[in-house]
């Protein structure tokens, strides 16, 4: 059984492959919805070399099970940027934790994987190295993994995981065997997250966009708090007090509130258009009150400024200068 219901078909159609394994696998969809955990559970299971009888399950027992848990099994490699958190179980808040460094999957790591495709196996089995996410290798790192992928040693499996495979070039997708993943249902996502122990686990999802790992990384109390206190400044905010909010939210991470704005603006655009709350449902009332207030086009525009700001948040001396700007804005939405 994997950990993550939701994705039990995913899982039987990659156990239909085993026997036939491509030389390349590539895991798409949505962050957050455990695509991470399936590649080194597939990973795992290739290289157990005591499956359970149905072949469906690694021992869990075996050296290689072992060193894999470890981090250290020599016919292994994963490849993802430096910022991100080996802890992450999907790892898409990284761009959170560390706006600036070690974004990307470099060259260099590319040049390891290409050297260690080349060895043979230490086990006598496949080699696997597995990229995640593989829409953060700049086009130089990408470049280098095509050659790889044009003409692959023998025994070697190509795991990649992406958030967003329409930024991976063509060449690459096409080499590569695509199984895409779907959001789970609201109901499968949410009792996931009551047995994780998330209390606002609707709230939480719904913040998420649907996807349970990213809801349960969201759930953090901290988090929370910091939320709640920047969204309620802005249900009575006026011109006049921006300043002052832009001041007392100057040592918030920037990016957290761009993006929760661009959480809240697409949720009153959306109640213009659809009637409805998408992302901030613990705010649905306070919501609803402002809509009508703001004018749609002047919301769109607002939105389409949210996310040129969203592309430039990585300088964070100008964290209160680029809020204030940005809350004037807003404010003047409802004036
Ligand atoms: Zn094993």
């Amino acid at each position: 059984m994997n950990p993550h219901t939701w994705n039990e078909t995913v899982w039987q159609r990659l156990l239909q492959l085993r026997g036939k394994l491509p030389h390349a696998l590539l895991l798409h969809g949505r962050a957050g919805i455990g695509k991470l955990a399936l590649a080194e559970q597939l990973a795992q299971l290739v290289l157990c070399e005591n499956p359970q009888a149905d072949g469906h399950e690694a021992c869990g027992a075996c050296p290689s099970c072992h060193w894999l848990r470890q981090g250290s099994h020599p016919d292994f490699l994963k490849l993802q940027p430096a910022a991100l958190d080996e802890n992450d179980p999907d790892a898409e808040l990284a761009e959170r934790k560390s706006p600036a460094a070690g974004q990307h999957i470099s060259v260099a790591q590319v040049r390891e994987l290409t050297r260690f495709v080349q060895l043979s196996a230490h086990r006598g089995g496949l080699r696997i190295a597995l990229i995640h996410p593989a829409e953060t290798m700049n086009a130089v790192a990408a470049n280098a993994l095509l050659k790889t992928l044009e003409e692959p040693p023998p025994n070697i499996l190509l795991i990649l995981v992406s958030h967003q495979s329409s930024r991976l070039l063509p060449t690459i997708l096409s080499r590569c065997h695509q199984i895409r993943f779907t959001l789970p249902g609201t109901d499968a996502a949410q009792s996931w997250l009551i047995q994780q122990g998330v209390r606002e686990a609707a709230v939480c999802l719904a913040q998420a966009g649907g996807a349970p790992l990213l809801a349960s990384q969201l759930a953090d109390a901290d988090y929370q708090a910091r939320r709640r206190g920047f969204l309620s400044g802005l249900v009575k905010m006026n011109s006049a007090d921006t300043l002052r909010i832009a001041e007392h939210h100057a040592k918030q991470p920037l990016p957290d509130m761009v993006h929760w704005l661009q959480l809240w603006v697409h949720d009153l655009v959306s109640l213009h258009l659809a009637g409805r709350v998408f992302y901030q449902v613990d705010y649905q009332q306070e919501l609803r009150g402002m809509a009508g207030r703001a004018n749609l086009f002047g919301l769109l525009d607002f939105q389409r400024r949210l996310q040129a700001a969203r592309a430039s948040v990585q300088h964070p001396l100008a964290t209160q200068m680029v809020l204030e700007d940005l809350l004037l804005e807003y404010a003047g939405l409802f004036e």
